[in-house]
């Protein structure tokens, strides 16, 4: 239904609005008119009236002697009788009174036939609107000539009429000079009166043509060198008119095409309803035409003498309920109109289906102008404000009309618009799917959980936007607002907000143009900004905060609509440049959508006040969800009983209750896995590194690994976000990750065994995110599966490496090569024999801006040149069989297609990469504190010092109490930051991963130490993880960028933003 209507809008919607063939009268244009002539030697054509412009005396004559049984001839005898000094000429000189005429005139016809002549009969005739009709192609040339800037003029022999006035039944804005005999005294041919018509144009006779039907007068025009045309036919005199000027002078009915074989209706019976309907006895045919995009409601344009009309119907066949309600259409327009909103005229709703075999309604073809591009090129600033400006208030207008005074009250349901909008537009959008578009995946979650409330219900248009606006060709106002097919009753914001859809839009967007790339200042445009405002102010409303939704609702609706046109273009509904253009539109525009999207979410966090209860939900929905909460519980989660898979994405999940089903699954299993296989193998993993074999793998591990992919337990890490077609990893989103991740993070050796671990995670998101498909196919393929492993070389030892700039390493171009030089230390995972690959950060050109000096190589460590010096140790550990190595590049040399993303941007993936990776590490070192404080809690129950167990001591419960209240801090902060990661990106979350950053590991580094101490001598020993865990708390103060570095990171941003 109406999915296709915007497409058959924009180049394509004219369909009933087709007024813009006036467009060409638009007031810029005609404000240069009399300038131009589009370099044609001549600048007016002056036409004849009687006999060029409407039917000549004679032609109305002849029939009216036949009509009277008046000899044939009478009239035309007695015109032309005594020639200048005749009644005829001396009436129209304005000589004589036209009863005085009528007299002269009637005696003399009785001469010529020998017999009574009824003249004062054949006179109401020839002034009657019947015959005085102007010939339609004569209208439209005269349109054309003034549209390209040529002046018009009528010079007519014509007289007074009975009431005192001249004779001129014809519109005079049409013409630019009006030259009368009867009221100038002076008749063709006397040249004088073509003298005095030159006179008035201010042109000499050569530069005008001269149509007249009479001989002589043309003789007399072609003696003063005007350019004559004889019209004995009106329509070949145009013709040669045509030919004369160079252009057409045909009325293009923009869109239109002889009407379809499929989609003709009975022209006869239509011609009848329509006479009948308008009450005339209109003479010539009936011309037909069908706008040729009007799939969903059939429309034809129709010429009826001079009526103009415009009919719509319903598609032929079985139609579904709801659809094609043009009856909507029509009852929309008339209640409009009668309340004063300016709305194309309708004539008649004829709901009986016998008349042309559907239900259709009839409106008037409106004349005026449709401006196509936004930026309204040709036009001055203070114009473009005027439209801008009419454009807000003519919405205004429609949005403060009074529902029940207008009979609308009952036109749509009141409240819940853009709920019900989004789910419509997500079922429209389901049905015409082709292949998955991550924005619209995020979109479908992201918009229902931000719905804002409905403040007020008014008459909404549905597709608001310039191009849907009639304007009045002279001047700034809407003369009609088109195309009512989406209307229904809503939340007045979201039309507002879909007419700014063009400031987002750049000016190159095929289809819809835009203007967000232009100087609005310049231009005179308001900025959305002030559009918006505009409108507030002028219907004293208060400024909505959302703008941002409802702006990415609209580009959703539009992504929607533009997924349709595509699926059916692929069934052959469309041509296939089309198809691929619509196709590539969608995503482009949900895109945009989900941009707008993130902004939102992160305003909702930027006005978040610093403390909140536990309870509460980033979204600002209250939606049927939190219904389904028993009263009176108390839930951590904002998603008491989450649905499918996904759910839990934009909403912030506090606790593993909260998960979806589907996440929740995963969370058990995961549990029961490391219940299982993890934990008891635990001593026997530690034996095993602290063996001499420690630098090969351990089997035992491989084993679980291949465990853990049957049970779907692998690749737990990529975010949805980054993988929105699962095509590398299971989907979880950052959130539910944090939760699955913490549980890993229990056991040093479980990440290994899901293969989710550092610094693997971070290269293969890297490799995910910007790697070519070739770089995928080498690199990510065996990462993926756990085959191979990697590392990641950036800190040196020469050079503080917390400042990344300070990199040294040398990355020299040379032929088809990169050269690489280097030394660097801490170098994780490089130790072990299936390590196959260094993502390798160096510089490629020292004398480029700070931050795009450096670059990423991929580098396969088998490459000559790459010398590891040594494992480093943490306190003593060396984390074999990864490790921690330092390495020595030395004419390191690898092909140019193995830079990611291109040189210089490796500051732009080192933040990429650090961002999840950082908060990988948060996650798993809530992880370790949670397996700290369970240890402690068992060991200090189990012992008793000075007569007491020692969980009766104050000091510890002191403690224990202490490390619950971090461990809890630090996940809400953790739970944050993946939640904006999710809803925003990890560049809207910078602050927070930053934050979270430099919060867990001092966090955990204490919790263990309470447990550590808790634990007596027995915690620093390798019988528990405890002191493991702890050195790596410690390390992790350094790793992925030391404290301090993340501190000047929150200050900077909290004195940028706070201030
Ligand atoms: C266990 C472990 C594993 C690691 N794995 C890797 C790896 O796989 N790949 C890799 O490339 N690197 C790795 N690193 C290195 C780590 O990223 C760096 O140690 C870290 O970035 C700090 O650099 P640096 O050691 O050169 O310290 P420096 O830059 O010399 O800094 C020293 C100290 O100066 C202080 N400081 C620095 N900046 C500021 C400031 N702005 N304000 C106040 N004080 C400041 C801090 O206290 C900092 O600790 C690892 C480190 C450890 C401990």
């Amino acid at each position: 239904m109406c999915i296709r209507r915007l497409f058959r809008s924009s180049d394509l919607q004219q369909a009933w609005r087709a007024a813009s063939l006036r467009c060409i009268q638009c007031w810029w244009r005609g404000a240069h008119r009399r300038t131009h002539s589009g370099g044609s030697a001549y600048r007016a054509v002056i036409f004849d009236m009687g006999g060029v412009l409407i039917p000549s005396p004679g032609r109305v004559a002849a029939a009216w002697e036949v009509q009277n049984c008046v000899p044939s001839g009478t009239i035309l005898k007695a015109l032309i009788k005594d020639g200048e000094t005749g009644p005829w000429m001396r009436f129209m000189r304005g000589e004589v009174t036209t009863g005085d005429f009528l007299q002269e005139f009637g005696r003399i016809c009785s001469e010529i036939s020998k017999t009574s002549v009824p003249v004062d009969s054949f006179f109401s005739l020839l002034t009657s609107e019947q015959v005085t009709q102007q010939f339609p192609v004569m209208t439209e040339a005269i349109s054309q000539i003034r549209a390209k800037g040529f002046q018009t003029a009528v010079l007519t022999n014509n007289f007074y009429v009975s009431s005192g006035k001249s004779f001129f039944p014809l519109d005079r804005s049409q013409f630019d000079v009006v030259v009368e005999s009867c009221l100038e005294g002076v008749c063709k041919p006397d040249p004088r009166i073509y003298q005095l018509c030159l006179e008035r144009l201010g042109l000499q006779p050569c530069e005008s043509i001269f149509l007249d039907d009479l001989g002589p007068n043309l003789k007399a025009a072609a003696s003063l060198g005007i350019r004559t045309i004889k019209v004995d036919d009106p329509e070949i005199a145009v013709k040669e008119l045509e030919s004369l000027l160079g252009f057409s002078l045909h009325w293009h009915i923009p869109n239109t095409c002889s009407v379809r074989r499929s989609m003709e209706i009975p022209k006869d019976a239509l011609e009848k309803y329509l006479k009948d309907l308008l009450g005339t006895q209109t003479t010539g045919p009936m011309e037909l035409l069908q706008f040729d995009h009007g799939q969903s409601n059939p429309t034809y344009y129709i010429r009826l003498a001079n009526h103009q009309l415009v009919l719509r119907k319903k598609p032929p066949g079985t139609l579904l309920p709801s659809a094609h309600a043009i009856e909507r259409e029509f009852r929309i327009m008339k209640a409009l109109a009668n309340v004063g909103v300016p709305v194309p005229r309708v004539l008649e709703l004829c709901e009986d289906s016998r008349v042309i075999g559907t239900p259709f309604y009839v409106m008037e073809y409106c004349p005026g102008c449709i401006y196509k591009d936004p930026s309204l090129p040709g036009l001055e600033p203070s114009q473009r404000q005027a439209i801008y400006t009419a454009m807000n208030r003519v919405l205004c207008q429609l949005h403060s009309v009074d529902l029940q005074a207008a009979g609308l009250g009952d036109y749509g349901k009141q409240g819940d618009y853009l709920p019900r909008q989004v789910q419509t537009w997500t079922k429209q959008y389901r049905a015409a799917e082709t292949s998955t578009i991550p924005a619209m995946e995020r979109l479908i979650q992201w918009l229902p959980l931000h719905l804002p409330k409905q403040q007020r219900t008014t008459v909404v248009h549905g597709d608001f936007r310039l191009d849907n606006l009639l304007f009045h060709p002279e001047k700034a106002e809407v003369l009609a607002i088109l195309d009512w097919e989406l209307s229904t009753l809503g939340d007045p914001f979201a039309d507002v907000a879909y007419s700014c859809l063009a400031h987002y839009l750049p000016s190159s967007l095929p289809l819809l143009k835009g203007v967000s790339d232009r100087d609005l200042t310049q231009l005179g445009i308001p900025t959305a900004e002030e559009y918006f405002r505009m409108y507030c102010v002028h219907m004293g409303t208060p400024p909505i905060k959302n703008w941002n939704f409802y702006m990415a609702f609209s580009f959703f609706r539009v992504a929607a609509i533009l997924q349709g046109v595509y699926k059916r273009s692929l069934k052959g509904q469309a041509s296939s440049a089309n198809a691929e253009q619509s196709g590539k539109l969608a995503e482009f525009m949900s895109n945009l959508a989900w941009d707008l999207a993130t902004k939102e979410g992160f305003r909702v966090f930027k006005e978040m006040p610093a403390a909140k209860p536990l309870t509460r939900s980033y979204h600002t929905w209250g939606g049927p969800w939190s219904l389904l909460s028993p009263k009176g519980t108390r839930s951590y989660s904002s998603v008491p009983h989450a649905p499918p898979a996904h759910a839990s994405k934009g909403v912030l999940v506090f606790s593993v209750e909260g998960l979806s089903p589907w996440a929740r699954d995963l969370y058990d299993r995961l549990q029961r896995f490391m219940e299982q296989h993890v934990f008891p193998l635990e001593p026997e993993l530690q034996r095993h590194q602290a063996s001499v074999d420690r630098w090969t793998p351990s089997l035992l591990i491989e084993d679980l690994k291949e465990k853990a992919k049957a049970e779907g337990l692998w690749n737990l890490f990529l975010p949805l976000e980054t993988d929105p077609e699962k095509k590398y990893g299971v989907g979880l989103t950052n959130v539910e990750y944090a939760h699955l991740c913490e549980v890993m993070g229990m056991s040093l050796y479980a990440p290994e065994i899901f293969n989710c671990s550092a610094p693997d995670t971070g290269n293969m998101e890297v490799l995910v995110r910007y790697g070519t498909e070739e770089q995928k196919a080498r690199w990510l393929t065996p990462l993926l599966e756990g085959k191979a492993r990697s590392c990641f070389a950036m800190t040196e030892p020469q050079v503080a490496s917390s400042d990344a700039t300070n990199i040294e390493a040398s990355i020299r171009e040379e032929d088809a090569f990169y050269v690489i030089n280097g030394h660097k230390w801490w170098i994780s995972g490089v130790m072990d024999p299936r390590c196959q690959l260094c993502v390798f950060m160096g510089k490629t050109d020292p004398q480029a801006p700070r931050h795009q000096q450096q670059s990423m190589l991929l580098v396969p460590m088998d490459t000559p040149g790459i010398k590891v010096i040594r494992p480093l140790t943490v306190y003593g550990l060396d984390d074999a069989p990864g490790g921690h190595g330092e390495i020595q590049f030395e004419n390191v040399c690898v092909p140019k297609e193995n830079m990611i993303l291109g040189p210089g941007r490796g500051f732009e993936i080192a933040q990429g990469r650090l961002g999840p990776g950082r908060i990988h590490h948060c996650m798993r070192l809530i992880g370790f504190s949670e397996r700290a404080l369970a240890l402690m809690k068992a060991r200090v129950k189990s012992r008793v010092a000075f007569g007491k167990p020692l969980v009766e001591q104050g000091t510890i419960l002191a403690n224990i109490a202490q490390s619950r209240v971090e461990i809890e801090q630090a996940r809400l902060l953790v739970l944050k930051a993946a939640h904006l990661m999710d809803m925003a990106g990890n560049k809207a979350a910078a602050l927070d991963i930053a934050m979270i950053k430099m919060v867990a590991p001092s966090m955990a580094y204490r919790v263990i130490d309470r447990a550590i101490q808790a634990f007596g001598a027995a915690g620093l020993s390798s019988d528990y993880p405890l002191a493991q865990f702890f050195a790596w708390a410690r390390a992790l103060r350094f790793a992925d960028g030391p404290d301090e570095v993340h501190q000047v990171t929150v200050a900077k941003m909290e004195l940028k933003q706070r201030t």
